[in-house]
């Protein structure tokens, strides 16, 4: 490809609504341009290094026996009615009506369409097990579309989607798919970690997600790991156990149970000094809404509620912290006029009440009771608080606590989901009444797991793994091109005709160049190879009277002269060992 007619335009500037760097160079380098929040073009560049990643992708699934289809984009509300979701997925699920007023949506991701695909064909056990995968555009009407590619509206997923026969089926498949996933990521450059992740309200499923681990905000999840052993889960899932702290009361003079004045303590930390207590020796409630209800969460106060697995331990779809008007309307509701901190359990009838299993600890501790500017002390649970529903993990882990399978104390990072499975058992395949026949004429559902990989998340999450100050560091087997071959002076005949002879060896030998032909000063075609991230450049300049080139690596930022046949070999030979 010539640079002259290569569709590209880099800018001198990063977009200004870009906030992390994978959508700063993604845009200013040319590879990307913003139709509308979260929807993006994918440029010839992009659409380059999109298709490499698909193709790694697609390799490392054939070779794992998985089969690829294409599904519609769009899905009729009926199959989604089946599986329940209509109503549940909320309003990141984008709903539309046909001119003959029939519901449809368009697919966040194809989990109910797939099982109709298979109750339609997979009627035995014979023809087990199968795994189907795609790639396809979603759509999710994400709250926050933000950071680029990261998290757009609209994005390729792989989806796929696997049928066995039994649970033992489906581990080994699940097993199969996580050692894929591992390949995948490693031939697009990349590390990641496989970490213990939510898998919803449905109990006894697992579920792991592939962190590309970062330091920088574009990680939005908080991934906690051990170095003493294996143990890794994102935050919404993580385990820990607490060092020994004070949670009885009565070290602090709480020996009985009474109701103090405690004005204007509105947060936990005026209640400690107010008191002169340890935060562990109150009880925090915290009013949520659980798929509009309010639930009641009980923790000891120096930690924090995990809202994922309060929402798990209510069995719901959807949760959030209540609003201060909310607050007012439940305690007008149970008759009493109390606001923020001084919440408690006690005369909630009525209302789910959800304890931290931690809580189970703690005596003789403090508690709100719905009263302004009072707190009772001294409580206990059998007595002040009979009425809790479940105690339950619904603990944030924090670092430095201690990890549940080795005893280290954990540590914490951030990562970049680009891709995750999961165990679904029969979650569709029963409400759908998705069937085989068993070895026995017995009609069973499916058991199924689900398998995505975000490709355009992975090509940013690279970007963000993979750049220095001067542009992208693309690894070699998914940069869009392998190198650029770059005359200094457009003018200069021979550097000319060496640049084009070097550009037809490469492209003869199957490396992807680009030759910079455009009447650009050097520098001009420097910035942009570096911008660009092609991962070498060979530069053709004065020195070509002494039988000279420049070779330029990009990720180790090295230059060394060598005549132009060493050049081409060495590119080849770099190109050809990843390859
Ligand atoms: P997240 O927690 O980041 O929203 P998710 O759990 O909703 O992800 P899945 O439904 O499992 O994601 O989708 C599979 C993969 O698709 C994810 O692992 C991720 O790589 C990618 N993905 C999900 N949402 C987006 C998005 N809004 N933009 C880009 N890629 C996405
Ligand atoms: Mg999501």
């Amino acid at each position: 490809m010539k640079m002259s007619k290569l569709f590209v335009q880099t800018l001198r500037e990063f977009p200004a609504d870009a906030e992390v760097v994978s959508h700063k160079f993604l845009v200013r380098a040319g590879y990307i341009r913003k139709l509308t929040s979260g929807v993006y073009n994918y440029l010839p560049l992009m659409w380059r290094v999109l298709r490499k990643i698909e193709n790694i992708i697609r390799e490392e699934l054939n070779a794992s026996g998985a089969q690829e289809l294409l599904l519609p984009v769009v899905q009729p509300r009926e199959l989604w009615d089946e599986s329940g979701r209509w109503e549940a997925y909320g309003r990141e699920l984008a709903r539309f009506r046909d001119r003959h007023d029939r519901e449809m949506c368009l697919s966040p991701t194809a989990e109910e369409v797939i099982t109709a695909v298979a109750r339609d064909g997979l009627k035995s056990y014979k023809q087990m097990p199968v795994n189907l995968y795609q790639f396809q555009e979603k759509f999710r009407d994400e709250v926050r579309p933000r950071f680029g590619l990261l998290r757009g509206r609209e994005f390729i997923m792989k989806d796929g989607y696997s049928f066995d026969v039994d649970q033992e089926g489906l581990e080994k498949e699940y097993q199969n798919m996580a050692d894929a996933y591992t390949r995948i990521f490693k031939r697009c450059g990349l590390e990641t970690k496989m970490v213990q992740s939510d898998s919803g309200a449905i109990g006894g499923s697992v579920s792991h997600e592939f962190m590309v681990i970062t330091t920088t905000d574009a990680g939005e999840n908080d991934v906690f790991y051990c170095d003493g052993c294996d143990y890794s889960a994102n935050s919404n899932h993580a385990v820990s156990k607490l060092p020994p702290a004070e949670v009885d009361g009565s070290k602090f003079g709480f020996n009985e149970t009474k109701v103090v004045d405690t004005p204007q303590t509105h947060s936990i930390e005026e209640l400690c000094n107010f008191l002169n207590i340890p935060a562990t020796i109150i009880l925090k409630c915290l009013v949520y809404i659980v798929d509009k209800k309010p639930v009641l969460a009980l923790i000891r106060a120096d930690k924090e509620v995990e809202e994922t697995k309060l929402m798990n331990a209510v069995g719901g779809m959807d949760i959030r912290i209540a609003s201060a008007p909310e607050i007012e309307e439940l305690m007008v509701e149970k008759g009493f006029n109390a606001a923020k901190g001084f919440i408690g359990p006690k005369g909630m009838d009525g209302v789910t009440i959800i304890a931290d299993e931690t809580v189970k600890d703690m005596k003789n501790f403090v508690v709100g009771i719905n009263q302004e500017d009072k707190h009772m002390v001294g409580a206990n649970l059998d007595v002040d608080i009979p009425h809790i529903e479940k105690f339950e993990d619904i603990r944030l882990a924090q670092a430095g606590e201690i990890c549940p399978q080795c005893g280290q104390p954990l540590k914490v990072t951030r990562g970049i989901e680009v891709g995750n499975i999961f165990q679904l058992g029969t979650k569709y395949s029963k409400p759908m009444n998705a069937m085989f026949l068993d070895k026995n004429g017995k009609a069973q559902p499916y058991v199924m797991g689900c398998y995505g990989i975000g490709v355009t998340r992975t090509a940013a999450a690279a970007v963000e793994r993979w750049h220095d100050e001067h542009g992208i560091l693309w690894p070699i087997q998914i940069a869009p091109y392998h190198v650029c071959v770059v005359p200094l002076n457009d003018k200069d005949e021979q550097q000319m005709s060496v640049a084009k002879e070097i550009y037809a060896k490469l492209m003869n030998a199957g490396i992807e160049a680009v030759l910079d032909d455009r009447p650009e000063r050097a520098g001009v075609k420097f910035k942009d190879a570096d911008l660009i991230g092609f991962p070498f450049r060979i530069t053709v300049g004065k020195t070509i009277s002494e039988g000279q080139v420049e070779l330029k690596t990009r990720q180790t930022d090295s230059t060394e002269s060598m005549t132009p046949e060493q050049a081409v070999e060495k590119v080849i030979t770099k190109v050809k060992e990843v390859l």
